[in-house]
C-alpha cells in the first residue's frame, strides 16, 4: 500500500476541498475527480470538482459528472487541492486561478513524467490509473465501496487500460476491478458506454483520418491526422499496424499549436520523447503540443522519433 498517511492528514483537518484533474480529461480523469469527490464526501468535508474544460458527452453519463464545474463557475478560493490524473501543473490549466496564496497541492497521479509539483505528491509510476491508486486510498480510509464509486474508478481503470489490454494491465487492476464488480460496477454498460460505442460524427472523421495514413521509417511509424477533438483510439490504428512500434496523431489545436498523440507498442519510450518536446505521459502513451503548422510539425516529431529508433540496440 502506498504511503498515504501526510495527504490523509492534510484532507481531514481540511475546511473545504478543490479536486482537480487535467484539461480535454479522459475516463481516468473523470473517474478520478468524482472518485476523490466521493470520498471527501462520505469524510463529512464539503468538496468542489473542476476542469478547465467540460465534462466530454462520452462521460457525461457517470455518477456525479454533473457536479464537474468550469472555474468560472466556482467564487470560493482553495487552501487545499486534490489534483488527480496530472502529471504538471500546467495540465491543470486555469482551475489554478481558483487557487488561495500559500495553498497545499496533494498530488495524485500515475505518469512517470510528474514533476511532483505538490506539496504532497503520490505518484506511483507503474500504476495503470490514477483510479487504481485511489482504490487504495478509499481502502486506506476505511470508506465503504458505493456502486457510484465503484462505477468511476471501474471506468477510470477501463479506460486506462483499453479495456485491459494494455501492458498496465496487472493482476492487481484485475483484482480491484472484480472487487469494483462486486460493489456493483456493471461491466458490460460500461464497456458498451466508453468504449465500443461511437457516434455518428466519429465514425464520419475515421473515415477521413485514416485516409491520412502513412507509413513511414522503415515501417516502424505510422502517423495520422484529425482535425477534430474527439478521437479517442484513433492513434491505436496507427500503433496497430502490424510491425509499426510507434504510432502517431497529429491535430491542430488551434492557429498555431498541433496536439500530437503517440502510442508505442513495446521499443520506443514514447513518455521520453514527449518529455523533449515540453509534454509526458507514459512509456507506452504520451503527447504533447507544439507550437508550428501542421507539415513542419509532423517533420519535427518525425525526426525525434528517428533519433529514439538509433538510440535502441536491435
Ligand atoms: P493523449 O495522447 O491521449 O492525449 O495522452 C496520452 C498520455 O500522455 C496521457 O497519459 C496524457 O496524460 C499524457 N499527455 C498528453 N499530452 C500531454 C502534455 O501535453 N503534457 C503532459 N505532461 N502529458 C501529456
Ligand atoms: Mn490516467
Amino acid at each position: 500500500m502506498l504511503d498515504w498517511t501526510s495527504a490523509t492528514q492534510t484532507l481531514k483537518n481540511a475546511s473545504q476541498i478543490l479536486v482537480v484533474s487535467h484539461v480535454n480529461p479522459d475516463g481516468d480523469a473523470i473517474g478520478s475527480t468524482l472518485a476523490v469527490g466521493s470520498m471527501v464526501q462520505s469524510l463529512g468535508i464539503p468538496v468542489t470538482l473542476v476542469n478547465e474544460s467540460p465534462v466530454p458527452e462520452k462521460l457525461s453519463f457517470l455518477p456525479g459528472a454533473e457536479n464537474i464545474l468550469l472555474p468560472s463557475q466556482v467564487k470560493d478560493r482553495f487552501s487545499v487541492i486534490i489534483a488527480v490524473d496530472a502529471a504538471d501543473i500546467s495540465r491543470i490549466g486555469n482551475c489554478q486561478q481558483l487557487f488561495a496564496d500559500h495553498s497545499v497541492i496533494i498530488n495524485i497521479d500515475h505518469h512517470g513524467t510528474n514533476d511532483e509539483f505538490g506539496k504532497i505528491n503520490i505518484v506511483k509510476a507503474d500504476a495503470a490509473a490514477t483510479a487504481e491508486m485511489l482504490y487504495d486510498w478509499a481502502v486506506y480510509l476505511d470508506i465503504p465501496i458505493s456502486r457510484s464509486l465503484a462505477t468511476v474508478l471501474y471506468a477510470g481503470l477501463l479506460t486506462d487500460t483499453g479495456g485491459f489490454r494494455y501492458s498496465n494491465t496487472s493482476s492487481n487492476v484485475m483484482r480491484i476491478a472484480a472487487n469494483l464488480l462486486e460493489q456493483g460496477a456493471e461491466s458490460y454498460q460500461l464497456a458498451d458506454r466508453l468504449l465500443e460505442t461511437i457516434s455518428v460524427r466519429y465514425l464520419e472523421q475515421l473515415k477521413t483520418s485514416l485516409a491520412t495514413m502513412q507509413i513511414t521509417l522503415n515501417g516502424k511509424v505510422a502517423y495520422l491526422v484529425s482535425e477534430e477533438e474527439d478521437n479517442d483510439g484513433l492513434v491505436n490504428f496507427a500503433r496497430n499496424i502490424e510491425g509499426v512500434d510507434v504510432g502517431i496523431l497529429f491535430r491542430p489545436s488551434d492557429e498555431n499549436h498541433i496536439k500530437v498523440s503517440m502510442r508505442s507498442r513495446q521499443i520506443i519510450d514514447v513518455a521520453a520523447v514527449a518529455l523533449e518536446m515540453g509534454g509526458g505521459g507514459h512509456a507506452r502513451a504520451a503527447g504533447c503540443t507544439i507550437n508550428g503548422q501542421m507539415d513542419e510539425v509532423i517533420g519535427a516529431v518525425l525526426e525525434k522519433v528517428k533519433e529514439a529508433f538509433k538510440g535502441v540496440k536491435e
